[in-house]
């Protein structure tokens, strides 16, 4: 609108060209605090190191939905659905996998190095080339076209209630897994597809379909991009999110961003999960919810885990648990309506298919 016009501020650290890249962003779903705040945090703490300590590239957007953080209503962000159309601002981002294999063409060479530097220039380019049709799609391009060169990508979200999770691709598990030990992650979910073309399935898919599509030439493993879960909406004191952006900064020196000793990692605490095996409990019934167990519980199948209380009827309706596995997110809201979602269970038989994540 005239006179209206949302900024994405960007903190770039070492040398663009030099050395491998990564990206992190927070605040996507702009309701989702924790993100921005270890994104910021991390920049603090970038910021105090010297020229040389820098061995690649890292981009940092704290506030990546400028947009999603104006829509107050009633005295909240109503940050997760555009306003303007209902539509989940983490979504529908472009497909530039056939695009990118077709652009490259008979461009890649027996040269690792060199194709990792003409697969990085035509994402951008394409990236750069989307036509949006209105301010969220331009939003989604101009954050794609930030994120699309880099080698790895982190997507700094959180739940509603929640433990330290991460949803990812199978292919990109290997090079995560120091991330995901030095974390704690609790669960790992993983997909192919998850449905609807997510931030950082945008990212992973093209190098991945150019992997496939080149067999016959070295293409590096870019791309690698996880949405990390940082527990729950609430969690924002200094003793997650100081902690959070320390266990980032030694994943940058574990993975050659940073100057340095590299660090130990913890043993794992989860083993990653198919996404189609969790569990997302909808409610039996509508009422007022009763949790039965906590977060971190592991659940039998079948097993009582809330109750759903009607104070009217006084029908008291007990929720099983859909699946054996860890209750590591539950919602934050207590009074339910039939139907909806009250939390996630890692489960590992698949229990769904088509679209695998949450509306
Ligand atoms: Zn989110």
């Amino acid at each position: 609108m005239p006179g209206l016009v949302p900024e994405i501020a960007v903190y770039r650290f070492g040398e663009p060209g030099q050395g491998p890249k990564i990206y992190i962003q927070g605040g996507l779903h702009a309701d989702e605090g924790p993100g921005s705040l270890v994104a910021h945090h991390l920049v603090s703490l970038l910021s105090v190191l010297r020229p040389e300590a820098f061995l690649g590239e890292i981009v940092i957007v704290p506030v990546a939905n400028p947009i999603g953080l104006g829509q107050r209503l009633l005295g909240s962000t109503i940050g997760r659905f555009s306003f303007e159309d209902g539509r989940n601002f983490n979504r529908h981002y472009p497909d530039l996998a056939a695009a990118a294999v077709a652009a490259l063409g008979d461009q890649l060479t027996s040269s690792g190095a060199e194709n990792r530097r003409t697969i990085q220039r035509n994402l951008r380019e394409l990236a750069r080339a989307i036509q949006p049709s209105d301010a969220v799609q331009r939003l989604k391009a101009e954050l794609l076209a930030l994120a699309i060169d880099a080698d790895f990508v982190l997507d700094l979200h959180c739940d509603t209630e929640a433990e330290m999770h991460f949803y990812t691709l199978p292919a990109l598990l290997g090079p995560l897994m120091p991330l995901f030990q030095r974390m704690g992650a609790v669960a790992v979910l993983t997909a192919d597809a998850s449905g609807d073309h997510p931030f950082d399935e945008a990212v992973s898919v093209p190098w991945m379909a150019i992997r496939q599509a080149f067999p016959q030439w070295p293409v590096p493993q870019g791309g690698v991009a996880t949405t990390v879960e940082l527990r729950g909406q609430g969690d924002t004191g200094p003793e997650f999110h100081e902690a959070d952006a320390l266990a980032v900064l030694d994943f940058l020196r574990f993975k050659g961003f940073l100057a340095g000793a590299i660090p130990d990692l913890p043993a794992p605490t989860c083993n990653p999960t198919p996404l189609d095996a969790c569990a997302l409990i909808p409610a039996p019934a509508s009422g007022l919810l009763a949790w039965l167990r906590p977060l971190g519980a592991h659940l039998t199948q079948g097993e009582p885990l809330a109750c759903i209380i009607d104070p009217v009827t006084r029908a008291e309706t007990i929720v099983p648990a859909e699946t054996s596995g860890r209750l590591f997110a539950r919602t934050n809201t207590r009074q339910v309506a039939v139907g909806q979602r009250l939390g996630k269970i890692a489960g590992s038989v698949p229990l769904r298919a088509g679209i695998l994540l949450g509306p």
